[in-house]
């Protein structure tokens, strides 16, 4: 039951009425009886600044943010952590005596999903796609001691910015480049980490940049995508005999990242999972 002593915690973005994260944190919250409500606010683009005036104002506990804000709100907030500083985008927000912190657990979330069926350790990683997530998840990577990280893009600079700024900041050096590597750098690749929109809700026909003639077996390959749960590039996979793991795994695992932050509890994976599987469905 909401009552006046409820926490409130949330999302903004825009648009946002078709978020999971609702139903995820919801579930969650009801399963471990924890006092909270998660609600979608729905910010426009250039609102960050009475987002974060806002979120202090009403004492909102926690907040995700999804596009277009998690870049633009760094300039408002108090402190960010580490990670979200090298990252360069915030996708979580805690306010802490009164000040917000800011923190980036899509990353985090894409290694807990590949975690669950596989050891990173000296592991040679293909990211395609050059975006927020793709940053996100590859300054994540490399803090895993993994072998090799190659990122390729339809536009090459984008790419090459991520391992500009890599390089820059971790001293680590990554290959860059455009699709045009992909044939190439597939068969070394033990891991394959699509973060193009590629195969998403409504085109789920769409053809992936990856088929199944370019795959193998000891591959394992990860989609970014969650809606549909099985997109066209884990059909293929699958025809190669290739492991994969859904997008929805780093939707429920980066989610159990915030839930952590903003309640200090373990997140029940299982339930989050369940409910947001339950919604695409119907
Ligand atoms: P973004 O910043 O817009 O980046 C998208 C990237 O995909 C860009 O590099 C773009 O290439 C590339 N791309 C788009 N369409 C393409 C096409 N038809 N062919 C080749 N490349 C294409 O988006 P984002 O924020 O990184 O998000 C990417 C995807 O990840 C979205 O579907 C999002 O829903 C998903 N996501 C999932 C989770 C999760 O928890 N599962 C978390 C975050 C994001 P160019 O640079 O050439 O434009």
């Amino acid at each position: 039951m909401i009552t006046g002593k409820t926490k409130v915690t949330g999302v903004i973005g825009d648009p946002i009425e078709h978020s999971l994260s609702p139903i995820m944190h919801n579930a969650a919250y009801n399963h471990l009886n924890l006092d909270y409500v998660y609600v979608a606010f729905h910010v426009k683009k250039g609102k960050a600044r009475e987002a974060i005036e806002a979120m202090k104002t009403f004492r909102i506990e926690g907040l995700n943010v999804t596009i277009p804000h998690k870049v633009d709100i760094i300039d408002y907030i108090d402190r960010i952590d580490e990670t979200a500083k090298l990252i360069g985008a915030v996708n979580t927000l805690k306010l802490e005596e009164g000040k917000i912190w800011g923190f980036n657990t899509d990353g985090l979330g894409c290694i807990r999903a590949l975690e669950e069926v596989t050891s990173l350790k000296d592991k040679k990683v293909l990211i395609l796609g050059a975006g927020g997530a793709s940053r996100a998840v590859a300054f994540q990577l490399i803090s895993e001691n993994i072998g090799n990280l190659y990122i390729l893009n339809r536009t090459k600079k984008r790419a090459e910015k991520i391992a500009e700024d890599i390089k820059t900041r971790t001293g680590t050096s990554i290959f860059a480049g455009g699709l045009e590597h992909l044939k190439e750098k597939i068969k070394d690749a033990d891991i394959l980490i699509d973060t193009t929109p590629i195969g998403m809700h409504p085109k789920t026909d769409e053809k992936p940049l990856v088929t199944a003639d370019m795959m193998r077996k000891n591959l394992i390959v990860k989609d970014l995508v969650y809606n549909p749960p099985k997109t066209t590039l884990l059909k293929e996979a699958e025809k190669a005999g290739a492991k994969t793991i859904s997008g929805i795994k780093m939707l429920v695992y980066q989610g159990a990242e915030s839930f952590k932050i903003w309640t200090g509890r373990k997140a029940p994976i299982d339930i989050m999972e369940k409910a947001i599987l339950e919604t695409i469905k119907r």
